[in-house]
């Protein structure tokens, strides 16, 4: 069972790890984690991150962030 992290924003394969990691994760509410966490019918995990280019979007606009929290 693996963990895939694909970017929240654009959809992009962040990367994958061989193991699932909801110990990294239990700083997260509930309603973060239903948020941020799904499971595939394998037990595979995949969960929302942002990609670089993403990061350094937000970073350099951070307008763009209010924007992107709006329209969830
Ligand atoms: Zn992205």
């Amino acid at each position: 069972m693996n963990t895939h992290y694909y970017c929240r924003h654009c959809g992009s394969h962040v990367g994958t790890v061989g193991y699932r990691t909801e110990s990294l994760l239990d700083d997260l509410s509930p309603t973060e984690k239903l948020d941020t966490l799904h499971y595939d019918e394998y037990g595979n995990m995949y969960v929302k991150a942002i990609c670089q280019y993403c990061q350094e979007t937000l970073d350099s606009y951070p307008h763009y962030h209010e924007y992107e929290l709006f329209i969830q």
